[in-house]
């Protein structure tokens, strides 16, 4: 698809989108898409499903096609590789069409029961509903009190909130879809962008399933450059910090210098050099490349940033073919 007309022009509209952006989901492709099915049988109001296939080299897309034959609320999207989630929930919301719109992971551990529930407080005038998971009990202690530590640090750095334990289980209204749609950056942090673009937001609370099948494709090293994303796209105190780091060091040593000066020059003791020098000589040079290292993070970003590369390719693109109106009000 050419990447020059994307996205495509809207044919019709509905009342709800939901988007499941997906990688290597086969195992839970079936089930998912029977429960989704059940829980928006009552809504009134024509639905879209927007499967994001984000490069999955095992069954799904065979999976996908079968459901969209056989589903004419089906829109199937496939990327020319994997490009990871938030790219997938980007391109999702580029497409759908919905006046609200869900996004959720395909792994059934945002379960699909909760839509009535986000659909009646999006009526009710929220613009972004936000799903807290009550607890995160199924995770390792070590994830855990890294994911602490993480919505600590970015909400003492950066000057917007993101509010903790909120994943990518949202609502959106179109208004709020529309406003994301404007965000450029290839640094897609979705958590930042979603609470960055403000408008009426209302938390509900879930209970956060076992992945119904198949295995979490995040490793650690990837929630580490996740955690950097988050900070470097949101805060620019990093950069500051080797502001306070070197006048510091700068008052001290002369602080120091003094002491070294008074000593000889009152006392005449010979000054004793090499453990303070060597002490001394490390510790700025590590404080250097330290400032270097966070001052790389940001200039990576900004030369990822001027390439303007698109942010996806699209290997095909099949929209839903109908939105069945179940149920008119
Ligand atoms: N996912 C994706 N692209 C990726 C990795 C994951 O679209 O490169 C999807 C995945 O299929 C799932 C969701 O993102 O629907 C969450 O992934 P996962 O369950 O592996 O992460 P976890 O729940 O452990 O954070
Ligand atoms: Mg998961």
């Amino acid at each position: 698809m050419n990447m020059r007309t994307w996205p495509p022009a809207p044919e019709r509209t509905c009342l709800l989108s939901i988007v499941l952006p997906l990688f290597n989901e086969e195992a839970v492709l079936p089930m998912l898409h029977q429960r989704l099915l059940a829980a928006v049988a009552d809504v009134a109001g024509a639905v879209e499903i927007v499967y994001v296939d984000d490069g999955s080299s095992d069954g799904s897309p065979e999976i996908l096609k079968r459901l969209r034959a056989g589903c004419s609320m089906v829109s199937v999207l496939r990327f020319s590789r994997n490009f990871g989630k938030e790219q997938a929930i980007t391109a999702g919301l580029q497409i759908a069409r919905g006046a609200a719109v869900i996004v959720m992971d395909s792994d059934l551990q945002h379960p699909p029961e909760m839509i009535p529930a986000m659909l009646q407080a999006w009526r009710d005038g929220a613009d972004v509903v936000n799903m807290r998971r009550r607890s995160r009990a199924d995770e390792s202690w070590l994830k855990r009190q890294a994911a602490r530590g993480f919505y600590r640090a970015i909400n003492r750095l950066s000057d917007m909130p993101i509010p903790e334990d909120v994943g990518d289980f949202r609502l959106f209204s179109r208004r709020a879809v529309d406003a994301l749609n404007q965000l450029q950056e290839r640094n897609r942090f979705m958590k930042g962008l979603f609470a960055w673009i403000g408008y009426r937001q209302v938390t509900l609370d879930f209970d956060c399933g076992e992945r119904a099948a198949g295995y979490s494709k995040w490793r650690f090293r990837q929630l580490w450059q996740f955690a950097i994303e988050g900070i470097t796209a949101f805060s620019v105190a990093p950069l500051k910090v080797a502001t306070k780091v070197g006048l510091t060091c700068a008052l001290l040593s002369f602080a120091l210098g003094l002491s070294f000066f008074v000593r000889a020059l009152a006392f005449g003791d010979p000054v004793p050099g090499f453990p303070t020098l060597i002490v001394v000589v490390l510790m700025l040079g590590g404080l250097q490349m330290l400032a270097i290292g966070v001052l790389g993070e940001y200039i990576g970003r900004l030369s990822l940033e001027s390439k303007r590369r698109p942010l996806f390719l699209i290997e095909s693109y099949e929209p839903a073919t109908a939105y069945v109106p179940l149920l008119q009000p």
